[in-house]
């Protein structure tokens, strides 16, 4: 055997200690540094239509609360157009609409000569939704888990992907069972770190009464209280600790009025056009060589109505490249809404305006160990919830029109935050000891192995000496 190899095979005492001292930490490890062993968890959540100062109608204690243990960002500019599909694949994907494809609730792709609906099977149709590749499916490419409780799009197979677990879209499902099913993924044996909760309220009330209707006062206050609900099983579930949430939604809600609708069928025939999406972004396909005839007619046919060729529609709305834009754009200022006449079905509340209007931008709050507390921003855009979601994941973001440093303000310099106040006294004990004792112990091998590589040093110093010597000499 070769001297100067003997000095890096470990001796029999060497490797004895080196196991033992291994031995000894993984031992300890569990007990001594619990939160090592944690990956990352974020929950998202969406309550869809909840308007940015719902909070101040009514009194809402517990968004109040989640305010005071997180962060609060007061105006998040979404995107254009305000609707639902659109936002929530924008939160997913960091895209404005023309990038990821879903421009609309209701579309028509000319190059597939097919529809999109959501109210409809046609929503199954990956091919609308593959223009885009949302975060679940790059978290699951990571290695990792996704629970999706019915948010939009998740029970769509996209690139071949679904969420590792998720739940068939049906609105009779209440939200108790949505978050039951999170619960029961997260803690799992084999967890998701990464889960997704839709809700479709104040939303669908927020259309049928208006926004600035005093009955959507017990509507937010029902919100509240299932805030409440998800909070109280996070911290019964032992999640509250250790688990990121984020509470927003798609748009905000503006007051409509049978005193401010806009008739299309005064300015254009009918015959000339069909429309694909509705009020307040109204998309017209007009019919073949129709398309300068119909926009002559409309393009100053109302002063509260806005009508665009596609390619004149303003950069700042990002809502041009895509050849699911239709042809024209009409767009109704706040409040109003078009339609073909008077005898047309709407609603007291819509949203679809452009989403510079305060009024079409939604709640956004964070708690969790990741996030500052009890502390405000003033503003961000949609786009960037998506980066912030990748780094609080750990997991590498796809190309997106979003800014990762543009909301990095609203992450806790010191992770992670105090545990919740009721909970574990006695935890912290056992983790004291834990630490003490694990560190007295690996201190102890270590000094009993460094002595012992000290002395076995020494000896191997003295051949390797000689080994070098040797050569020399002999030139
Ligand atoms: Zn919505």
């Amino acid at each position: 055997m070769l001297p100067q190899k003997r000095g890096r095979i470990p001796s029999r005492i060497a490797v004895n200690c080196y196991g033992t001292v291994l031995a000894v930490c993984l031992l300890f490890l569990p007990t001594a540094f619990p939160l090592q062993q944690d990956q990352p968890r974020v929950l998202l959540v969406s309550f869809d239509g909840f308007r940015w100062d719902y909070i101040y109608r009514v009194s809402t204690p517990n968004f109040h609360y989640a305010m005071k243990n997180g962060v609060h960002v007061k105006q998040v500019t979404n995107v254009f157009i305000t609707k639902t599909y659109p936002n929530h694949y924008t939160m997913v994907t960091g895209l404005y609409a023309e990038s990821h494809g879903i421009v609309a609730n209701e579309m028509y792709d000319p190059i597939l000569n097919e529809t999109f609906s959501m109210n409809k099977m046609e929503i199954y149709n990956s091919k609308f939704w593959e223009e885009a590749s949302p975060i679940w499916v790059t978290n699951q490419m990571e290695g990792h888990k996704s629970g999706a409780a019915m948010w939009p799009g998740t029970d769509v197979k996209i690139h071949g992907v679904l969420p590792t677990y998720y739940m068939p879209y049906n609105e009779s499902v209440s939200f108790e069972d949505r978050v039951a099913r999170l619960i029961d993924w997260f803690t799992s044996e084999e967890p998701i770190n990464f889960g997704l909760l839709y809700w479709e309220q104040p939303d669908e009330m927020g259309h049928i009464l208006g926004p600035e209707n005093p009955l959507m006062g017990p509507i937010i206050s029902d919100i509240d209280k299932k805030l409440g609900y998800l909070m109280s099983e996070l911290k019964k579930a032992k999640l509250w600790d250790v688990i990121n949430v984020i509470i927003t939604s798609d748009h905000g809600m503006s007051q409509s009025s049978s005193e401010r609708l806009i008739e299309l069928d005064q300015y254009v025939d009918r015959e000339l056009y069909n429309v694909i999406d509705y009020s307040p972004a109204v998309a017209i396909l007009p019919k073949e060589g129709k398309l300068d005839e119909v926009y002559e007619a409309l393009a100053n046919a109302h002063p509260n109505m806005t009508v665009y060729k596609k390619e004149q529609i303003p950069n700042r709305l990002h809502y041009k490249h895509n050849s699911k834009i239709q042809p024209i754009l009409a767009l109704a200022d706040k409040g109003w809404e078009i339609v073909h006449n008077k005898s047309d079905h709407f609603l007291l509340g819509n949203h679809g305006y452009d989403n510079i209007l305060p009024e079409m931008h939604p709640i956004f709050l964070a708690f969790g160990p990741a996030f500052r507390r009890n502390a405000t921003k003033e503003a961000m855009n949609a786009t960037d919830l998506y980066p912030l979601l990748c780094h609080l994941l750990g997991i590498n973001p796809l190309p997106n029109n979003g800014s990762f440093n543009d909301v990095k303000d609203i992450l806790a310099e010191v992770v992670p935050r105090q545990p919740y106040p009721e909970a574990r006294e006695t935890e912290s004990y056992a983790y004291f000891i834990g630490i003490s004792l694990g560190s007295i112990l690996v201190l102890f091998f270590l000094f009993v192995f460094v002595k012992h590589l000290t002395c076995s040093q020494i000896n191997t110093m003295h051949v390797q000496h000689t080994e070098i010597a040797q050569p020399l000499l002999q030139d």
